[in-house]
């Protein structure tokens, strides 16, 4: 049987890959093909990322615009927080679909199904599968096809700590792998990312979450052996959606825009700024369009801006001037170490009220370089153990690759399959 296993460890930068914190990643990288060109999405977020791994996609296509965004209802811009578990299921509503692309569960329906277990945001795990075709393990709701609700034993009862995702790992190698066998298995750790968001960068309980991150990878990768002696032809996917900075400083944007008279009040909806970390962007209400210029000197003239992309050039960070997005920006950043060693700093966003901000820690969203340093290693038929491939690849390519393991059509993706990727 052909199949496919993905893991993903949140957060994980490419560069902290080492035998002393990840010894298991090492081992694998020497039995797998690895992308050392790999990024991350615009924003550098996971809600957008597991869209656009769900449906091989750029944001402009399935329309996760951010981890936060706004939507035009009744012909006003309304701020969400995409993490919240029913956003996907708000936007279904108000704009007629949750993603506008279909996503891997919707095309494996007919052929087994996709099964995923995930500890993250319930905004990014639903990201996968809003409209019910498979199986999403989540400890804010699990569902089964047609979204009906799983409880007692075969809901997902875990803790955001490392007891949960070992709990969540066990589970997923008896139930998803071993037991049932769907053509697509999906585990996505919660960690490292929701440890580096509340410690440093290479500090020791930092450095912990990665070797536990890493343990249960391995633990995928010795129950997935045991797949391929019981004669299964497994593709097996190791990756992070994106890696981290340090927060060097924290900016209030929509405080610095009223201040210049270009958004009414923190309510008004007139300019919204959705932030995702060290990415925010900027919707313009309609009837607002003549602040457009004044809102572009403005950032031009800001200290904590790396670059800010108006609405013509969009495209070129894989978004569209569509329902009042009007600029996207990524925060200042550098190339400076932090206290452990740990280079690259970025400004961060100042978090939607209530929220803390992440001063010393992690944070992304961005383009900078380590937030764009995800890893991505793949295993399996059309892949060379042990080459590093120079090839740009981003979570857009993930989708196609699956599908042309599985012998399923990958048309309608803006990705690419990686199977025979040149190595260097
Ligand atoms: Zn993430």
């Amino acid at each position: 049987m052909r199949r496919v296993v993905v893991v993903v460890l949140d957060g994980m930068r490419r560069d902290q890959i080492a035998a002393a914190n990840t010894p298991g990643l090492v081992r694998f990288a020497e039995r797998s093909q690895t992308f050392g060109q790999h990024r991350s999405m615009f924003p550098s977020a996971t809600r957008v990322v597991s869209a656009s791994f769900a449906t091989g996609c750029l944001p402009a296509r399935h329309e996760l615009q951010g981890n936060a965004l706004a939507l035009l209802e009744d012909g006003r811009l309304v701020q969400h927080d995409a993490g919240h578990p029913d956003f996907l299921q708000h936007k279904r509503r108000v704009t007629g679909r949750a993603l506008a692309v279909p996503t891997l569960a919707e095309r494996l329906a007919a052929s087994g199904g996709m099964v995923l277990f995930s500890n993250v945001s319930p905004g990014a795990a639903y990201a996968h599968d809003p409209d019910g075709f498979g199986h999403i393990y989540h400890r804010a709701g699990s569902y089964a096809p047609g979204r009906k609700r799983l409880e007692g034993p075969q809901a997902l009862a875990i803790s955001q700590d490392a007891e949960g995702e070992r709990l969540m790992t066990e589970r997923f190698i008896r139930e998803a792998l071993i037991e049932r066998s769907p053509p697509l298995a999906i585990l996505w750790l919660g960690e490292p990312d929701a440890t580096q968001h509340l410690q440093p960068l290479g500090s020791p309980r930092q450095l912990s979450a990665l070797a536990q991150a890493d343990a249960n990878a391995a633990r995928v990768v010795t129950a997935v052996e045991g797949l391929r002696e019981r004669g299964d032809d497994v593709l097996l996917i190791i990756c992070s959606d994106h890696g981290h900075q340090t927060v060097s400083r924290v900016v209030d944007i929509e405080a610095e825009l009223i201040a210049a008279g270009l958004k009414d009040s923190r309510e008004s909806t007139d300019v919204v700024t959705p932030t995702s970390g060290t990415a925010t962007l900027i919707y313009v209400a309609a009837a607002c369009a003549d602040r457009i210029a004044g809102i572009a000197a403005f950032l031009a003239s800001r200290d904590w801006v790396d670059r800010v992309i108006g609405p013509d050039r969009l495209g070129e960070v894989g978004q569209a001037a569509r329902h009042g997005l009007t600029f996207a920006i990524s925060l200042k950043s550098d190339d400076e170490p932090n206290a452990f060693g740990v280079r690259g700093r970025s400004v961060e966003a100042r978090p939607a009220a209530g929220k803390a901000d992440h001063l010393g820690c992690g944070q992304h969203g961005g383009l900078a370089r380590y937030e764009q340093m995800p890893f991505l290693m793949i295993e399996g038929s059309g892949f060379k153990a042990g080459d590093v491939s120079n090839t740009p690849t981003s979570p857009i390519d993930v989708a196609p690759t699956i599908l042309a393991h599985l012998r399923q059509p990958g048309t309608g993706m803006d990705g690419r399959a990686l199977q025979g990727a040149r190595a260097r």
